[in-house]
C-alpha cells in the first residue's frame, strides 16, 4: 500500500458528511479550514478549474489566491 505524501495533495475533495467539493493543498485540512478528508479522498483528489455550484466558495477563494501567489 502507497502512502500518500500530503505534500502532494492539491485538489478537489469531497469529504464525508459534506455536500460541497472542497480543496486541499498539503494538507488534509479543507483550504477552509473545516473539513478533514480521509487518505483514500486525498488519494482521488483532482486539481483544475472544477467551475461547479457544488464547490465551497471559501475554497474556491482561497484556491484562487494561491495561484496568485504563485
Ligand atoms: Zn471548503
Amino acid at each position: 500500500m502507497q502512502t500518500l505524501e500530503l505534500t502532494e495533495i492539491q485538489g478537489w475533495v469531497l469529504p464525508d458528511m459534506t455536500r460541497k467539493y472542497h480543496y486541499y493543498a498539503g494538507s488534509n485540512t479543507s483550504l477552509c479550514g473545516g473539513y478533514e478528508a480521509t487518505p483514500e479522498q486525498l488519494q482521488d483528489a483532482y486539481d483544475n478549474n472544477h467551475k461547479c455550484a457544488d464547490n465551497c466558495a471559501a475554497c474556491q477563494r482561497k484556491r484562487l489566491q494561491l495561484q496568485q501567489n504563485g
